[in-house]
């Protein structure tokens, strides 16, 4: 294999080594650079010599500065440059850019199979969803779960499996404080994700301070507190253990049992059918970052995120920590000036959020962030964000909101994947497109989570737990927009339930983890 050193754009000062086993000193890079010492996979090459004080230039952005002086040739990692400082939210406006005329594709014909919900939305999987509003009762939401799975499920051949929503929240809560919504809206709109039809099912223990009322759709619990609300349609959705009609463990079960056939009931009987393109809500996250990911899977993810917003589609990226330091190429983006400040006033809630913790965004990168060549967090956002492929950003939406609008948004959340992913679901995904260089087995039962790999190296490692392979990208094997199509199409077989990804034939699945910056008491 020939030496092969990628920079991303022509005024870039380092370049990415590529080769799986690295190079060593002496290979000779990019217009005769020679190696000073070993590289590897991943990791930067200085393409010029930098006194201190030099500016470190990736993605035609600055990176960081030379803490001492490095020679042509030389290994550049977080050693050896200093952070910049964040882009400051009050120096970026906003002006509106002239869009160019868009390209129509015919992208109409591009359909899925999924399940159309009577509130619009599409699932791309049919689950009976059982939410909690205390951990109180989650060693019986686990007991009943694998119950249902075993002795119901079987009954009801057009339902795919049942998934108890366990968290920590409920009780011991600062539920008045104002930091308390997330976590509450969290819970609320998890129970209305497309993939679980409309079909609510709330196990409270009784005495907790997240009222299980609090959680129903706002219609369903406006109409249940009303005069005309009926007992029937509240036991319908909502069961407390300390009902004090159970006597004993036994019949709680077969109280939760007797609920659930009512929704299973219902959930057998959708079906797919025909939907496009514009009904997928697809979540982009990365974990596990290398410094391949801005160069093949995020990109590749970034054109298929293009194809489906240009299909009338719906697509987010998130992740507050890793795009903060590139918002200055995102606020251009924004729809409008309110748009762009309400993505402002997410970075600079994210701020104060870290500062109060006595922390800031370099806490961000991993000790794996590193070994995989991304010396900073400046380094991984400009990365990161390139998911978002290239479309105007037309809403912004706060930590557990849904959705409000088709097209590209951005959903603030913190880049922990489980608390992203937790609130990628409240916000209302149907498929989840998840990016990563180091590896992880990252899955959730509630969504296909199809998994992306930005390298080959991994890809052949973890053969039976990547869904996709970018890395052909790095070597020029395939362009990003032949792989971009490559994924679309994939996405669109997954959302139909033709194929199921690695996580779903494992059953390997994480805990949600709910976002709660307010205090417990
Ligand atoms: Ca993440």
């Amino acid at each position: 294999m020939q030496n092969i050193a990628i920079k991303t754009t022509p005024n870039d000062n380092v370049a990415i080594v590529a080769n799986p086993a690295g190079l060593k000193r002496g290979a000779i890079v990019l217009d005769g650079v020679v190696l000073e010492e070993d590289i590897p996979m991943g990791h930067k090459v200085a393409l010029k010599s930098f006194d201190e004080g030099d500016e470190v230039i990736r993605y035609g952005q600055i990176i960081g500065y030379a803490n001492r002086f490095i020679e042509k040739g030389s290994w550049i990692n977080e050693s050896n440059i200093s952070l910049p400082q964040p882009p400051k939210l009050e120096d970026i406006n906003y002006i509106q850019l002239s869009f160019e005329e868009k390209i129509e594709l015919e992208l109409e014909q591009y359909t899925f199979q999924g399940y159309r919900n009577p509130d619009g939305s599409v699932g791309t999987k049919n689950i009976l969803g059982i939410t909690t509003s205390v951990q109180c009762v989650a060693g019986i939401t686990n007991f009943i779960e694998n119950k249902i799975r075993k002795e119901l499920i079987p009954l009801y051949p057009n339902v795919d499996d049942v998934v108890a929503f366990n968290h920590s929240y409920g009780c011991g809560i600062a539920i008045d404080a104002p930091a308390a919504i997330i976590p509450i809206r969290t819970i609320k709109h998890i129970a209305q994700n497309p993939n679980f039809g409309g079909e609510i099912m709330i196990i409270g223990l009784g005495c907790e301070k997240l009222r299980p009322e609090r959680l129903l759709p706002d219609d369903d619990g406006l109409r249940l507190h009303s005069a005309h609300g009926t007992d029937t349609e509240r036991s319908r959705s909502i069961l407390y253990l300390q009902d004090e009609s159970f006597e004993g463990f036994y019949e709680m079960v077969d109280g939760i049992m007797e609920m659930a056939e009512k929704h299973l009931q219902k959930l057998n009987q959708r079906k797919r059918e025909i939907c496009s393109v514009a009904d997928l809500v697809v979540g982009m996250q990365c974990g596990g970052s290398d410094a391949f990911s801005g160069l093949t899977g995020n990109p590749v993810a970034g054109f298929a995120a293009d194809l489906i917003v240009k299909g009338g589609g719906t697509v987010f990226f998130s992740e507050v920590t890793e795009v903060r330091d590139a918002v200055h190429l995102l606020v251009p983006r924004c729809e409008n000036a309110e748009v762009a400040q309400k993505l402002k006033d997410e970075m600079a809630w994210y701020d104060n959020y870290l500062s109060q913790g006595q922390a800031d965004r370099s806490a961000n990168t991993t000790p794996g962030n590193k070994g995989g060549g991304l010396s900073n967090i400046v380094e991984k956002a400009l990365g990161s964000v390139v998911k978002s492929g290239t479309s105007t950003i037309v809403d912004v939406v706060s930590p557990g909101e849904k959705l409000r609008k088709k097209g590209l948004n951005f959903v603030a959340t913190p880049a922990s994947d489980f608390a992203c992913g937790t609130l990628q679901l409240a916000a209302g995904m149907n498929m989840h497109v998840f990016i990563t260089g180091r590896g992880t087995p990252y899955g959730l039962n509630m969504v296909p989570v199809i998994k992306v790999s930005s390298n080959s190296k991994l890809a052949n490692r973890w053969h039976d737990l990547i869904d996709f392979d970018a890395g052909p990208v790095a070597f020029g094997q395939k362009t990003i927009e032949e792989m971009g199509w490559e994924l679309f199409h994939l996405i669109l077989e997954i959302a139909s339930g033709n194929k199921k990804v690695a996580t779903d034939k494992l059953g390997l699945y994480n805990d949600l983890v709910l976002f709660n910056p307010g205090p417990l008491t």
